[in-house]
């Protein structure tokens, strides 16, 4: 167990204090471990993955920081599918990469997403139309509570938008040790997402599954989500903001005021209005800067640090977002990155 460890290297936004207790895990014993220690010593614990989806506190973690590093990927074929169980640590990226290169699909649109594979059942990591509870088969993991080993079921999982019980019901009770993923071997690749199926309209053919990731990864890049070095926009977690469901007669009254207002279907009396739009119409334009915090030049949801920012300026910015939109619109924008530490008293 290691000793005020500096967190903000182990995340993509950069920023962050120190962990007063660090360990990494590269194994099922050392998880169990890491969880025995915390007990022991009175300490709260926290499962850092790859980082990309944290603000870490410039205070830092007071307690014991358990960093997943397990690794191993198999791999066995029922029928036409292919069950890949990856652990927790392998680099999220790089496992969609082989399982590409397999011609094994339904990953394939979440293709350039950073983080680990532990990270991706926590808050169902979606995008271009894809998310992981459509594949997932099963998740293991390490009950915090009792130090048992469980298997969760797809359903069991309870995934929703940007949710599972890993990070609502069952919040930091979960420590992820491997994921199975059930892949289709030649199946289709999915081009659910406008942006996506647009690059490949002229096309005679229907594109394979390595031309629909390097399409996804060239769009994201675009974009600034795609971590590229030298590009200062993906010093980001990725969209800091969910995407808002309000109720229907309350879309209606907006879409009275404005009537360009985009808005989508999500369940039965809801609708889902587009964060990004929300914001820019609020007065939040790419690349506005409020000290070292700032939003990307090329992607309205994503908050950058623009060097040396600290939590505390990524608060401030945060705060005064959601305060503008909630006085225009009437709707709380909910943060997305998971906040490590405690938040400063405003
Ligand atoms: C440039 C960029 C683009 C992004 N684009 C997308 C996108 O398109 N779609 C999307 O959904 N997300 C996106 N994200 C967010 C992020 O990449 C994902 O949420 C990712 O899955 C987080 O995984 P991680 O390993 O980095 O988790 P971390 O950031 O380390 O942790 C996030 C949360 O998961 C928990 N956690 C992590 N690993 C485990 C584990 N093994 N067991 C239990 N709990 C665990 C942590 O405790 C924490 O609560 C993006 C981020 C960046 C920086």
């Amino acid at each position: 167990m290691q000793q005020n460890i500096s967190l903000a290297p182990y995340t993509t936004l950069g920023i962050g204090g120190p962990a007063r207790w660090f360990t990494q895990a590269h194994s099922e014993a050392d998880v169990s471990a890491a969880v025995e220690f915390a007990r022991e010593h009175g300490l709260p614990l926290f499962v850092l993955g790859g980082g990309s989806n944290l603000l870490v506190s410039d205070a830092g973690f007071p307690g014991c920081v358990v960093h997943i590093a397990l690794r191993g990927v198999q791999q066995q074929t029922d029928g036409e599918d292919v069950l890949f169980t990856a652990a927790a640590g392998e680099e999220w990226d790089a496992f969609v990469a082989a399982t590409v290169e397999q011609n094994c699909a339904g990953v394939e649109c979440l293709s350039g997403i950073p983080g680990t594979v532990g990270g991706t059942p926590v808050q169902n990591v979606g995008a271009y139309g894809q998310e992981v509870s459509a594949t997932i088969a099963s998740v293991r993991a390490l009950d915090r509570t009792n130090l048992r080993w469980v298997e969760f079921n797809n359903a069991e999982c309870q995934f929703a938008y940007r949710s599972s019980r890993f990070n609502t019901t069952e919040r930091e009770r979960y420590m992820v040790t491997s994921v199975t993923y059930r892949l289709r071997r030649n199946g289709e690749p999915l081009l659910a997402y406008k942006d996506l199926a647009q690059h490949f309209v002229g096309r005679a053919e229907r594109p394979t599954l390595a031309a629909v990731r390097a399409a996804v990864r060239t769009i994201r890049q675009r974009k600034g989500m795609l971590l590229t070095p030298n590009d200062p926009d993906c010093h980001s977690a990725g969209s800091f903001f969910k995407n808002p469901v309000i109720a229907a007669e309350q879309a209606e009254q907006l879409s009275k005021r404005y009537a360009t207002m985009p808005h989508f279907t999500a369940g039965a009396g809801c609708v889902k209005i587009p964060a990004a739009w929300l914001i820019e119409q609020a007065g939040f334009a790419k690349g506005t800067a409020l000290g070292a915090a700032g939003i990307s030049s090329k992607h309205t949801l994503a908050l950058v640090n623009r060097g040396g920012a600290t939590a505390a300026a990524m608060l401030a910015l945060r705060d005064a977002i959601c305060a503008r939109v909630a006085e225009q619109f009437g709707i709380a924008l909910e943060q997305e990155p998971v906040y490590v530490g405690a938040e400063p008293l405003a």
